[in-house]
This record gives C-alpha cells, structure tokens and sequence, in this order.
C-alpha cells in the first residue's frame, strides 16, 4: 500500500490518499490539543501509542461482529483503512459522571454511575465549540435521518459494551468515549476515526487514577503526559 498524497491534515492525524479510492491512510502525529484545539503541545511518541491503541481496539470490536473502518497498520503510526462518508457528529457515550456532564448537571456527583450508559450528540465544529444536538437538531441540520441516528445510537451501545468489558479485563473504567462514525459504500455504518487516550477517560478501577487526555486538560506537563499514555499503551497493547 503506497501513500498517494495529503488529502488532509486535522489536529492529530494526517489523512493519505492511495491508489485504491476506498482507502485512504490515517497517520497519527505526536500532536496533543484542548479547548477546541486552543491548548496545544507535542507529545514525543504519542502518534505511535494512539496509533497502537487504536488498531489494537478496533481489531477487538471486528472481532466482535462491530463494523468498523480499520483494515490494518502500514506502519508504527499509520493506519489503513476504509474511507467512509463521515456522520458530521461527536457521539459521546458515558457510563460515569465526567467532564461536561458533570459541569451542566452538578446534582449528579462527579464520578457517580449512571444508572444507564447515556448517548449524546454533539455537531463536529470547533468554531461553534461542538454545541450539544438532540436528534431533532441533528436531522434539522442534515447530518443524518431518523432511522440512522436510531442505528448509530445502537452502535454505539454495542461498541460501550464490548470497551467496557476490554477495559476491566484490565482494571480500568470506562468512564466515557467519543465516537465518530461514517457510512460505507452500501450504506452500512462503520466506527471510524480513533479510539484512544485522546476520545475516552479510563480510570483505573482500583486507585482511580485518571489514564487518558484528562492529566493534559488539567494542566500536566509534557513528560507526565507522555508517562500516562506510556502506561495505558502497557494496559492495553502490552497486556
Ligand atoms: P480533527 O482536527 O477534526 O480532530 P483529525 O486530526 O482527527 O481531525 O483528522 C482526522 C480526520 O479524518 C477527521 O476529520 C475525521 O473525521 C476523518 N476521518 C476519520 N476516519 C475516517 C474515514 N474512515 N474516512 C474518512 N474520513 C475519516
Ligand atoms: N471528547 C472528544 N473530543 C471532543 C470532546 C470530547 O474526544 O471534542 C471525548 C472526551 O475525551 C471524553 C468524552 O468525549 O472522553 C466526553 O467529553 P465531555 O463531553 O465530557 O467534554 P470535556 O469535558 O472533555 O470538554
């Protein structure tokens, strides 16, 4: 598989076209970024662990009968895979209170359960500061039909259950996640984009020590931030 040219260059990956029209090659940078891509740093060796992480949790969900965009890695931070006609919405997933969950509804204590998993819409926009949709915006605005934002919810649930069950294997909580999907050429949807550090908190279930994107919100430095990713690459690659 050969890299054609640049189609894209986004905040942490960089989008390759190839020679087959239906692939295209996501390579991972060692950019880190927050607030809307406001707070920005380098993290030497993050493309290579979101890259890993990523290939190894979408090979988990294929292996699950779970649709998704992943064929293979090209190299330590490249990874090949289908081009999808991506749905312009962040679905969040949460199992815990996090975040701007907790933030917009104080009565829920922060690291609380939810008596169910909760799926959310928000429009992919960082000029607009990705605002919260409810399915009748998300259909107003032509982002997706009735009947697909049903199934895309039900995905996601799908993709919740079998994280969820990955990550306490080895002692982590999946507190919530960000997904992007995208349809297929039949139409089909597919999970694409990432699923790393940087689109979920995970926290270990025994200390409670945060594991993801969190440490560098909060204010981390570089090579704390380079610890903890090092260390969730060990959990969940190495293990
Ligand atoms: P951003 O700056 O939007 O966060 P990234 O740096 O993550 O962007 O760049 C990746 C881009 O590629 C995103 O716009 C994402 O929606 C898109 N993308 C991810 N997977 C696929 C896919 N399978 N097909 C087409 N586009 C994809
Ligand atoms: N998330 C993401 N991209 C975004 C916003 C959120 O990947 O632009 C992820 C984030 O890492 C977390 C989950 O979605 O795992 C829920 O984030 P939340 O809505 O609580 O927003 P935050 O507190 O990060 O602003």
């Amino acid at each position: 598989v050969c890299f054609q040219r640049k189609i894209w260059e986004g905040k942490t990956k960089i989008v390759f076209s190839t020679k087959d029209p239906n692939l295209i090659i996501l390579k991972f940078k060692d950019d880190i970024t927050a607030l809307d891509g406001k707070k920005r740093d380098v993290i030497p060796g993050k493309g290579r662990i979101n890259a890993s992480v990523s290939s190894k949790l979408f090979t988990e969900l294929e292996r699950r009968g779970i649709l998704t965009h992943f064929v293979k890695m090209v190299n330590s931070t490249s990874m090949l895979v289908r081009k999808l006609d991506m749905i312009k919405i962040e679905i969040v997933c949460r199992n815990y209170v996090a975040g701007q969950f907790a933030r917009r509804f104080p009565m829920f204590k922060e690291g609380a359960k939810l008596s169910r998993p909760l799926v959310e819409f928000y429009l992919k926009s960082d000029e607009l500061g990705d605002p919260l949709l409810t399915e009748d915006h998300a259909i107003l605005l032509g982002l997706t039909s009735r009947g697909e934002a049903l199934r895309a919810k039900a995905l996601t649930l799908r993709v919740n259950e079998a994280l969820t069950t990955f990550m306490a294997e080895r002692n982590l909580k999946l507190v919530d996640f960000k997904l992007e999907l995208g349809r297929d050429g039949s139409g089909k949807l597919r999970v694409g984009d990432e699923l790393d550090a940087d689109c979920m908190r995970l926290w270990d279930s025994e200390t409670g020590n945060v594991l993801d994107k969190d440490v560098y919100r909060k204010g981390a430095s570089v090579a704390e931030v380079q610890k903890i990713y090092g260390e969730l690459y060990r959990r969940v690659v190495g293990g």
